[in-house]
C-alpha cells in the first residue's frame, strides 16, 4: 500500500484530455479514465483530514477520504462499495461535477499543493468496478408498497436507486423517448457518455423498476390515475422553461433558446426525428450567455461545423458563472469570447430571418450584498455583430403543469414546488425534489434531493 499524504512527492494530475483539433471531429467524451496506477497514487496524495471538509462541500457528502485510502492500496471492491453507498451514480458525478467549486474546492490541499483530482478518482472506481464485473446491489421488490416516480432526470433516478434498494416497486414515467432526463438530452456526448447514463438506468430496470417513456403525466396520463395507484409520489420534472431577454424580434427564424438546440441535435445524434432548423453547418453562431449551458452551446456548434461560434457575454471573462474547466475547453476548441457586452435587439431581414444582433457595451458597477456586481450600459456603445442563428443561453425557471394546482401542490413566487424538511409537499404523500424544486441547479444537488426524498418515503410508507 502506498503511503498517505504523499503531496510533497507526487503532484496533481488530471487524465489525459484530448487534443483540441481532434476532439472537436465528434461528440465523443474528451477525457481519458485514470489508469488503475494513476488513480492510486493520486489518491495517496490526500491528507485524510479528521474534519474533511470536501466530504461537507460535497451534497451527497461522499465519504471521500475512506474511498482515497482504499483506492490508494488498490482495495478496489471496497472503494467500490463505500463510493457506490453514498451516491446513485457515482461515474456520472465524477464526470460532470463542477468540482472547482465542492469537493475539489474545499480540499485542503487546495492552496496552491492543487488538490487531489476527487472526480476522476471517482469516476475511475465505478469504471474499474464495472469492467471486473461489479455492479450495484439490489434485493428486488420485497415490499407490496409502490411508488410513482414523474421524471427520469436525475433526482428521479436517484430518487428510484434508493427505493429500490429498499425493496420498494418503482414506476418511472417519463415524456420523453429515453430516460435520463437533461443527462440524456442536455449535458452533451463530450461532457458525458449517453451510454454510462443509459447503462445506469437498465441497472434500475433489472432491480425491479418500470419505466414509462413516452408518458407525460398531465397530457397522456392523469395525475389521479398515478395517484390512485401508487403509495407515495415523486416529482421531479425538472426546469427546463427557458428565460427570455425580451429583445425585438425575438422569436424571428433562426433565434433558439439553448434547450431546444441542444435537444435537437442530441435527437439528431441519436437517429432520432429532428428539426432541421437546428443544423449550424456553415453558419455564423452567436451565443448569449456565459454559463455552463452557454459553454455546451458553443463546443456542439463547433462540431457541427458552424463557419464561425462567438460568445458575447455581459460582465467580464472572471465574474462568468460556469465551470472555469468548461470554458477552457471550449475556448481552447474555437469559441471566440467577447466580454462586457449585451444584446439590444435582433436585427432581421424582411422575410424574418436574423441577419445580426446588436449590442451594447457594458461596465462593471459597484457589488450587491452577494459580491456580484451590477452592470452599467455605457451609453451610445451600440456595435452590430453579424449572425445567421442567434443562441440565448440565459438560464431556466420551473414549469408549472396544470396537475400542480389541480392537486393543491403549492409553488413558489418562481414557479418552484415547495416542499417540507421531508421534501414533502403541500399534498400529503407527494414528494418534489431536483430542479422543480430548487430551480435550474446541478446534477448533484439533484441526486441529494432525490435520495433524501427516498429515505423521507422510505421512512413514511415502512415503519
Ligand atoms: C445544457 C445543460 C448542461 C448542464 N451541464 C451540467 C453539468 O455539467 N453538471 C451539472 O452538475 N449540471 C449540469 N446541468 C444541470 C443539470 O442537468 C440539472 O440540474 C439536472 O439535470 C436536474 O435534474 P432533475 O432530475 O431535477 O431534472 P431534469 O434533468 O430536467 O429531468 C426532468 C425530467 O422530467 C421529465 N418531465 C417533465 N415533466 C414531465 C411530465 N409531466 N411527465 C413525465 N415526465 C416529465 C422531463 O422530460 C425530464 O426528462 C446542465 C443543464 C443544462 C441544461
Ligand atoms: S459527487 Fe460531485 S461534489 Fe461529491 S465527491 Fe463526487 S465530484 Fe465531488
Amino acid at each position: 500500500m502506498l503511503d498517505m499524504q504523499n503531496f510533497i512527492n507526487v503532484e496533481r494530475i488530471e487524465p489525459n484530455r484530448r487534443d483540441s483539433n481532434e476532439r472537436v471531429e465528434d461528440f465523443r467524451e474528451i477525457y481519458d479514465i485514470f489508469s488503475k496506477e494513476e488513480a492510486s497514487v493520486q489518491a495517496s496524495r490526500c491528507v485524510q483530514c479528521g474534519d474533511p471538509f470536501c466530504h461537507s462541500k460535497c451534497p451527497l457528502h461522499n465519504y471521500i477520504p475512506y474511498w482515497l485510502k482504499s483506492i490508494s492500496g488498490f482495495k478496489n471492491e471496497l472503494a467500490f462499495k463505500l463510493s457506490n453507498e453514498s451516491n446513485p451514480y457515482p461515474e456520472i458525478t465524477g464526470r460532470i461535477c463542477p468540482q472547482d467549486r465542492l469537493c475539489e474546492g474545499d480540499c485542503t490541499l487546495n492552496d496552491g499543493h492543487g488538490a487531489i483530482t476527487i472526480g476522476s478518482i471517482e469516476t475511475f472506481i465505478s469504471e474499474y468496478g464495472f469492467k471486473k464485473g461489479l455492479k450495484p446491489e439490489f434485493p428486488g421488490i420485497i415490499t407490496d408498497k409502490k411508488v410513482a416516480i414523474i421524471g427520469s432526470g436525475p433526482a428521479g433516478l436517484s430518487c428510484a436507486t434508493y427505493l429500490l434498494r429498499a425493496g420498494i416497486k418503482v414506476d418511472m414515467y417519463e415524456r420523453q423517448n429515453r430516460a435520463g432526463g437533461l443527462l440524456t438530452y442536455g449535458i452533451p456526448g463530450f461532457k458525458l457518455d449517453k451510454e454510462v447514463v443509459a447503462r445506469r438506468v437498465k441497472w434500475l430496470e433489472e432491480a425491479g423498476m418500470s419505466l414509462h417513456i413516452n408518458s407525460e403525466i398531465g397530457k397522456d396520463i392523469t395525475f389521479d390515475e398515478v395517484a390512485s395507484e401508487h403509495d407515495a409520489i415523486f416529482l421531479s420534472i425538472g426546469a427546463e422553461t427557458s428565460n427570455r431577454a425580451k429583445l425585438v424580434n425575438e422569436n424571428a427564424k433562426n433565434v433558439f433558446m439553448a434547450m431546444d438546440f441542444l435537444r435537437d441535435i442530441q435527437k439528431k445524434l441519436f437517429h432520432e426525428e429532428y428539426d432541421k432548423k437546428y443544423e449550424v453547418e456553415g453558419k455564423n453562431v452567436v451565443v448569449i450567455g456565459g454559463g455552463d449551458t452557454a459553454m455546451d452551446c458553443l463546443r456542439t456548434s463547433i462540431r457541427e461545423g458552424a463557419k464561425s461560434v462567438k460568445c458575447l457575454y455581459r460582465r467580464d471573462k472572471y465574474n462568468m458563472p460556469g465551470s472555469k474547466k468548461e470554458f477552457k475547453n471550449a475556448k481552447a476548441e474555437g469559441a471566440v469570447f467577447t466580454y462586457n457586452v449585451t444584446p439590444k435587439e435582433i436585427i432581421a431581414n424582411s422575410d424574418d430571418e436574423v441577419i445580426a444582433i446588436e449590442m451594447q457595451k457594458t461596465i462593471l458597477s459597484n457589488k450587491d450584498e452577494n459580491g456580484r456586481s451590477s452592470i452599467e450600459i455605457i451609453k451610445g456603445s451600440e456595435f452590430r455583430v453579424e449572425a445567421d442563428i442567434v443562441i440565448f443561453a440565459l438560464g431556466f425557471s420551473a414549469s408549472t403543469p396544470d396537475f400542480l394546482a389541480e392537486n393543491g401542490i403549492e409553488v413558489n413566487k418562481w414557479g418552484a414546488i415547495e416542499v417540507d424538511k421531508n421534501h414533502e409537499t403541500s399534498k400529503s404523500g407527494v414528494y418534489a425534489g431536483g430542479d422543480c424544486k430548487r430551480g435550474s441547479d446541478l446534477v448533484v444537488t439533484a441526486a441529494a434531493e432525490g435520495k433524501d426524498a427516498a429515505e423521507a418515503i422510505i421512512k413514511s410508507l415502512l415503519t
